[in-house]
């Protein structure tokens, strides 16, 4: 076990600034043009896999980091590129985490290096739960599969929304009731392969932030995949559904445990954004002048930009220890993942809104990137769990009741 450091290794500081210089020389410059066309930036995701920033490779190195750190410190720096760019790249990462945290060694090695492709052959990947009426209530999904024992194929039927990704990857994975009965305990994940009839895309979603990312409806219908593309097995989820019937504690509810320690890469991007905006406003208050004197020197702008630089510190503080404690199989007691989350979400919408108000008229012009940045930041207090669920998750960690 390593030690919790402040002090990055040399393989932190030489991947945080190569991750850096593409975030600076390569998705800064495209950032406006791709928030402004509301597509995904292919070129982009090309260089990205040239340089091997996406892919297989990377992504499992940056996981099996021993400290945790490399996660939130490449999330930032990407971020801090540009957050909707970012989550073009780092999109598939999600089908990975739900391959890797269901599936079986063997369901792994197969399925996860197809959601990266090569660089001469990319391939993104998806990751459906939400639906149309099962948000942040995920155990009321009516996504169904159901299993044709004749003929060993999984049938799924249903429409996912508001999917990162979704019909445009090439694999996705969803997470459908087997059993609607026991709620998200009878919920199991399939992975949908490339080229399987029957999935498609619905409407695309136009966003406020995030334009870079794609968005969209994704529609089962009578979608029938093989057998062994249910993670996990047929064997471990009949023992689980069969725990679930008599009211025993299942892996399911585990799960929830590993989406808790997926956070606080989530809540990196975040602080990614924050700190870009802090970055900007205060050499924008050095510059600016009125009635004949820099605007930082009004203690009204100095003291805003002290509140942005502490909160943003803070809230990477709380990231860093969640993906420290994670990475170490810590118990997070007080929902420390939900904690590093919730306060970079909110932290980024707040700096992001100072940096409007210190830049004024040039904050809120589409010229300038700042408003960019707001409108971005905001979906970090929606997606990948609520602020309030967040709070619901901690207010229940440090009390010991199932508070509603
Ligand atoms: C850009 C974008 C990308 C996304 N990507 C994906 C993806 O790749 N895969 C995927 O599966 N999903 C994805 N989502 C869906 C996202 O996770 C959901 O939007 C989110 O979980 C909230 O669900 P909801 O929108 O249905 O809100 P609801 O659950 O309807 O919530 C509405 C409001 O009620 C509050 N609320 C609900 N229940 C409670 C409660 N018990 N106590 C207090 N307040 C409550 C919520 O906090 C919120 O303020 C994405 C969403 C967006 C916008």
């Amino acid at each position: 076990m390593t030690e919790f450091s402040l002090e990055l290794n040399e393989d932190h500081v030489q991947i945080q600034k190569w991750v850096h210089d593409f975030a600076e020389n390569v998705m800064r410059p495209a950032a406006h043009e791709w928030d402004e066309r509301e597509e995904t930036p292919w070129p982009i995701i090309e260089e990205a896999a040239k340089i091997g920033l996406y892919s297989f490779d990377f992504v499992a190195n940056a996981f099996g980091d021993p400290t945790g750190l490399m996660m939130v410190l490449v999330n930032e720096e990407l971020s801090w590129g540009d957050a909707g760019i970012a989550l073009a790249i780092f999109g598939s990462s999600l089908a990975v985490a739900g391959i890797f945290s269901n599936g079986t060694p063997e369901q792994h090695a197969e399925w996860i290096p197809q959601c990266f492709g090569t660089p001469d052959d990319i391939k993104l990947a998806a990751f459906g739960v939400s639906e149309p009426d099962a948000g942040s209530d995920v155990s009321s999904l009516k996504t169904r599969a159901v299993y044709d024992e004749a003929k060993d194929e999984w049938v799924l039927n249903g429409t996912k929304t508001w999917i990162t990704n979704g019909g445009l990857a090439n694999t996705h994975v969803i997470v459908a009731s087997v059993e609607p009965g026991l709620g998200s305990r009878g919920h199991a994940s399939f992975v949908i392969p490339e080229g399987t009839p029957g999935i498609s895309q619905g409407q695309k979603f136009k966003k406020m932030g995030i334009r870079a990312s794609h968005t969209a409806e994704v529609v089962l219908e009578d979608c029938r995949v093989p057998g062994r593309c249910l993670l996990g097995g047929k064997e471990k989820l009949d023992e689980r559904l069969a725990r679930a019937r008599e009211g025993k504690r299942t892996s399911s509810q585990a799960a929830m445990a590993t989406f808790e320690a997926s956070r606080p890469a989530v809540g990196a991007q975040a602080v990614g954004i924050a700190r870009a905006a802090y970055e900007y406003a205060l050499d924008y208050a050095k510059e600016r002048k009125q009635f004949k004197r820099a605007i930082i020197e009004n203690q009204a702008i100095a003291f805003k930009l002290a509140d942005m630089k502490v909160r943003t510190d803070a809230a990477r503080l709380l990231c860093w220890r969640a993906a420290w404690m994670a990475a170490h199989r810590k118990k997070f007691e007080a929902g420390e993942g939900s904690q590093s989350k919730l306060f970079a979400g909110e932290t980024a919408v707040w700096v992001t809104e100072q940096a409007i108000q210190i830049l004024g008229g040039y904050g809120y012009i589409r010229e300038y990137p700042v408003e960019r940045w707001h409108r971005d930041a905001k979906i970090y207090t929606i997606f990948e769990g609520t602020s309030e669920i967040q709070r619901l998750v901690i207010a229940r960690a440090i009390s010991g009741l199932h508070i509603e």
